[in-house]
């Protein structure tokens, strides 16, 4: 007698060994069926090949805190049943009639970002993430032609307008390029628009995925960087990934030294925390730029900013051109993330070790697993 998962399974190669077309219609994939219960297989069916479609075989997928935050419906926003994972790099299998950038056997990725409606300001700036009709996020994103849900990387395969789909170079360990899709970019951005270079006394919040992707980032482009971390076993870690002090924010001394310090706070936590805390690090001028996402809204008294002319802001990952600039730059200067590799079945386990910050620095999928 077989199981369901049997069945779809053996129905799922059937249709792999007759056409590698239909191959693509029909995804394995990992998909969490509501906020409470674990992620497992599950087949979706994508979408055929548009003209401007580049098609991707997935090697490795990134597993984001966001993707975990989604799965467990954090943010209230989650559409079941939901396949998590926006750090995807694959092989290119096939491009539609129209596509000019890649070709079939070119590396290939894709980050937080499929679709948007390319015509507004900030699109056209290449700012695609505040697109003004909403971007299309890679997965509990809507298709812009209305078809449905956009699933993520915990698959076999995935399709983006080539205009979605960034360039990988060969030189470096692709597991490791994977996090850089959304780890990378996410810190990357802030870092570059806030001008964080050389002089400028930099805190990073959070030694997680995004932390050390911003500490090894700000280190490369000249900043003095502190890591501010609730975690005292990172010391060590952070001093090799290029920090050069490391602050334990529940040290009273330690805390006290750096008070009325920064120049720029990057904000990297998941969890609740009391931003006013941080924000009495900055100096006159300073800025404080959160990219973690707390599911609690948090409160900040006018007097926490504006004693110090201090400001407060918020990044969202990155557009498309600074994606492919911050992949060319990381490849450029041998920067990658920090990965433990795991198989797709243990994709729960992870999820449970990194809400303990058991991890160092990222947890990769290896979809050869799936
Ligand atoms: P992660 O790997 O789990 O790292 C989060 C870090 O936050 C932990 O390693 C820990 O660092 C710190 N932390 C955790 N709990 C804490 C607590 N209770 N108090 C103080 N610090 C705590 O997560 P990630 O993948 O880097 O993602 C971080 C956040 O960024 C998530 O909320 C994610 O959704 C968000 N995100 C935002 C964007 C964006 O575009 N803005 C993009 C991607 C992700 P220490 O042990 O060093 O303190
Ligand atoms: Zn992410």
């Amino acid at each position: 007698m077989c199981s369901f998962e049997e069945e779809v399974n053996s129905l799922y190669n059937y249709i792999f060994t007759q056409t590698k077309s239909t191959f693509y219609a029909f995804n394995k994939a990992y998909a969490a069926h509501s906020a409470t219960t674990p992620l497992e297989p599950w087949t979706l069916a994508r979408r055929e090949l548009k003209p401007h479609d580049v098609q991707i075989e997935i090697i490795y997928c990134g597993v984001c805190h966001s993707d975990l935050h989604f799965a467990r419906n954090d943010w209230g926003m989650t559409v079941y049943p939901i396949v998590p994972g926006h750090e995807i790099v694959g092989r290119v299998t096939a491009v539609g009639t129209h596509v000019k950038k890649f070709k079939a056997g070119d590396l290939a990725g894709i980050g937080c970002l499929v679709d948007s409606c390319q015509e507004c300001d900030n699109c056209k700036e290449g700012l695609e993430q505040y697109c003004s009709e909403g971007a299309v996020f890679s997965y509990n994103g809507q298709e812009r032609d209305g078809s449905g849900n956009t699933y993520g990387g915990y698959s076999k395969s995935i399709s983006a307008h080539e205009n979605f789909v960034l360039h990988i170079s060969d030189k470096l360990p692709l597991q490791g390029v994977a996090p850089l899709l959304c780890a990378g970019i996410t810190t990357y951005s802030p870092l570059r628009h806030w001008k964080v270079g050389k002089g400028m006394r930099v805190g990073i919040l959070g030694l997680g995925g995004l932390g050390h992707m911003a500490v090894k980032l700000a280190v490369s482009m000249g900043a003095e960087v502190t890591m501010l971390s609730h975690s005292a076993w990172k010391k060590a870690d952070a001093e090799r990934l290029g920090a050069h002090q490391f602050v334990l924010t529940t040290d009273e001394a330690q805390v006290k030294s750096v008070t009325g310090y920064f120049d720029f706070i990057l904000d990297t936590v998941s969890a609740e925390h009391d931003y006013n805390f941080y924000l009495a690090l900055l100096r006159t001028n300073g800025t404080m730029v959160c990219v973690g996402v707390p599911p609690a809204p948090a409160v900040i008294p006018a007097f926490n900013l504006i004693f110090g002319r201090k400001s407060f802001a918020g990044s969202l990952i990155g557009g498309l051109p600074e994606t492919q600039e911050m992949l060319d730059y990381c490849a450029a200067n041998n920067i990658v993330s920090d990965v433990e590799v795991i198989a797709m079945k243990d994709i729960n386990e992870a999820y449970e070790r990194l809400l303990k910050g058991d991890v160092k620095y990222r947890f990769v999928i290896d979809m050869a697993t799936l």
